[in-house]
């Protein structure tokens, strides 16, 4: 089996070559399955109190098929810590965690991201809040910098203005990274049909935006699963953003009615399921073949998955771009199976009977 070698290709270059980049988000949520990390601040606590967990989260990606590994940064900025009371902690947990990722891209050959993300408390009618907002990233960023990363991710954000201001940041204080910003899209709110930002700029429109402002590469990631989600970036796609694309859904069934994972209904209950009750939404592993075989089409060159993501899951993604990454040594194989297998060595041997009271 081919094993993924080294390699110091960057962002841009792979991207320029007709490459596709695929890259496993969804940490949060993995640690909070794991019962490592708290649903509700959802703080990544656990890069402090179990480092070996991360390490090896960011392992499992890599041997799935990420191209990059994501220093697991996002809400360890200081709004977030401040309401566990550990802002005193807040460079540490940040240049652990870059640390943690940086020895594992540099291990595996592949790229090595810094993070940053929605504040959550953007206000463009409050006079000095931008100031607050960019003073969140510039520490953020200047660590990522200072740790190395290839380039920076700043992502999930809904009001256009924040993004801007996260790009704005990596241009000041990023030291020349490339810049991957991405929004998350709620899609109730639209213009013509098209979801609008909360502060109601219209999707395709803030991504021309982002990209006139020096963004290397725009797209959504979280909120939308990958059905609502390809929609909005077929549009940004017919826009004439030239940019590359990015495009990171959650792996859950949204709809036409329940656009996001936030606003997703369990189909038994009725119930709001975000977000201890998702996994009754969950996509399947087809409808995340189909998901990459879509970004194929469409023309998606960065694409991965965010909250809920799981190696499996990235595993399938990448084989559904042609590629064999090493866990799919473990992908299944149902000839051998003791029941459905079609393999003489199990047709002979187990009972008929039992069969046929499975088909
Ligand atoms: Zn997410």
């Amino acid at each position: 089996m081919k094993s993924k070698m080294p390699s110091t290709k960057g962002l841009l270059e792979r991207l320029d070559n007709g490459e596709k980049v695929v890259v496993a988000e969804g940490y949060l949520f993995n640690f909070e399955k794991r019962c490592y990390l708290q649903a509700g601040h959802f703080v990544p606590t656990v890069v402090l109190d179990h480092p070996e967990l991360v390490t090896q989260l960011h392992k499992e990606f890599v041997r799935a098929g990420s191209d990059v590994v994501q220093a697991f940064t996002y809400y360890a900025h200081r709004e977030k810590l401040q309401l566990i009371d550990k802002t005193a902690d807040l460079e540490t947990i940040n240049r652990n965690a870059l640390r943690i990722a940086r020895d594992v891209a540099r291990e595996t050959g592949t790229l090595f991201a810094g993070n940053i993300c929605n504040t959550n408390i953007y206000n463009l009618s409050e006079a000095d809040n931008k100031d607050k907002v960019k003073q969140i990233f510039k520490e953020q960023i200047e660590w990522a910098v200072d740790e190395g990363v290839d380039f920076i991710i700043a992502e999930t954000f809904v009001k256009f203005e924040e993004a801007a201001i996260a790009l704005e940041s990596i241009k000041e204080y990023g030291k020349g990274v490339p810049a991957v910003v991405t929004m998350a899209a709620t899609g109730l709110a639209t213009v013509e049909g098209h979801p609008t930002t909360v502060d109601k700029v219209e999707v395709a429109e803030a991504m021309k935006r982002l990209e006139a402002a020096g963004a290397d590469v725009v797209g959504l990631n979280c909120f939308n699963g990958p059905e609502t989600a390809l929609g909005v970036m077929s549009h940004i796609k017919k826009s004439g953003v030239k940019a590359p694309l990015a495009c990171l859904p959650v792996p859950y069934r949204t709809t036409t009615k329940e656009p996001t994972f936030l606003q997703l209904t369990d189909p038994i209950t009725g119930e709001k399921v975000f977000s201890a009750n998702l996994d009754c939404v969950m996509c399947s592993r087809d409808d995340i073949f189909k998901f990459g075989r879509r970004c194929d089409e469409i023309g998606i060159d960065y694409l991965g998955l965010c909250c809920g993501n799981s190696p499996h899951y990235t595993r399938t993604l990448c084989e559904s771009i042609g590629r064999r990454p090493p866990a799919s040594e473990y992908s299944p194989d149902m000839d051998l199976h003791g029941f459905f297998g079609t393999d003489e060595r199990v047709t002979k041997n187990v009972t008929k009977d039992v069969q046929d009271a499975l088909k």
